[in-house]
């Protein structure tokens, strides 16, 4: 039987108590990685935690708006595993779905606090961590669609997952050096809790609506897909791929037929 693909790997994950984060904590436990699931929603977390096992995943409440908060994470990390090797900074708001019309800066101030403000201080803090014990680690962030096209979001969510490609580049070129790769990964629409709820739809007509405006067709984007991804950046798969962002989105952003309009903003 060959080697899992994380083996003894250490992880922390942001936003892990739901959704994208939900699925990526179970596929790299599956893959022999320690989990650390970090979120704000502590009761589920918890449960995730519980469904992936006490001695491959634990749970730290984290808040991405705070820098201490963070910090105190990475620290949990490290005391409890000796080190850190991944980390897949995912946590992500949508925003309300206003146009720039009648956009409200204080909503503007909240995305851009936990998409952009909260992935920076996830990349600063592990990538201290990393630098100062030479792991030669990987850094995964989930931008968006909406970071190379408008209209799939609200402008605060399609500002905010473009910051994040331009933070990924930038500390990509700064922390190469080290031996740390940065990479982020954009997918289309996925039935969360995010984006049902933001677009008031039950999981099965988000789905639809999203696979009738992709190119590929016959097969439907899960967090699943999501999560296997961010297991290629984990893993020495990638081992030469740093700085990059790999759309997940059936070639939704490549197609003539694109941007479509988002349903109901
Ligand atoms: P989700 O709502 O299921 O999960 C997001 C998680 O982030 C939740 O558990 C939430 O509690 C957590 N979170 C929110 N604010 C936080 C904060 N301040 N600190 C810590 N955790 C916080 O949604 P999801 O779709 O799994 O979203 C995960 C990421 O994927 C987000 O960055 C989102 O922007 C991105 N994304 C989602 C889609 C989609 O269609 N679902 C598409 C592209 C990108």
């Amino acid at each position: 039987m060959s080697k899992p693909r994380l083996e003894g790997k250490v992880v922390l994950i942001t936003g892990a108590a739901s959704g994208i984060g939900e699925e990526a904590a179970k596929l790299f436990a599956e893959n022999g990685a320690l989990v650390v699931v970090a979120d704000v929603q502590d009761e589920i977390g918890q449960q995730v935690v519980a469904s992936i096992g006490l001695d491959k995943a634990s749970y730290y409440h984290c808040d991405v708006r705070e820098e201490k908060q963070v910090e105190e994470a990475v620290t949990y990390t490290l005391q409890k595993h000796g080190t850190l090797d991944i980390l897949f900074s995912n946590a992500g708001v949508i925003g309300p779905l206003s146009t720039i019309l009648d956009l409200d800066l204080a909503d503007l101030d909240n995305t851009l606090a936990i998409n952009v403000r909260g992935v920076a201080a996830t990349i600063k803090h592990v990538g201290r961590a990393m630098v100062s014990r030479k792991i030669r680690g990987s850094i995964i962030c989930t931008a968006s669609v909406s970071a190379s096209v408008a209209g799939v979001g609200p402008s605060t969510y399609t500002a905010s997952k473009h910051a994040v490609v331009g933070l990924v580049k930038a500390a990509s070129s700064e922390l190469g050096a080290h031996g740390i790769r940065v990479n982020c990964i954009s997918p289309f629409g996925v039935a969360t809790p995010l984006a049902c709820n933001a677009y008031n739809m039950e999981p099965s007509q988000l789905e639809q609506s999203c696979a009738a405006i992709t190119s590929l067709k016959g097969i439907v984007l899960k967090a699943r897909h999501v999560a296997e991804t961010a297991l290629f950046f984990a893993s020495d798969e990638s081992a030469f791929i740093n700085g990059h962002n790999l759309v997940v989105d059936g070639g939704f952003t490549v197609s003539s037929h694109n941007p479509a309009p988002p349903p109901k903003l």
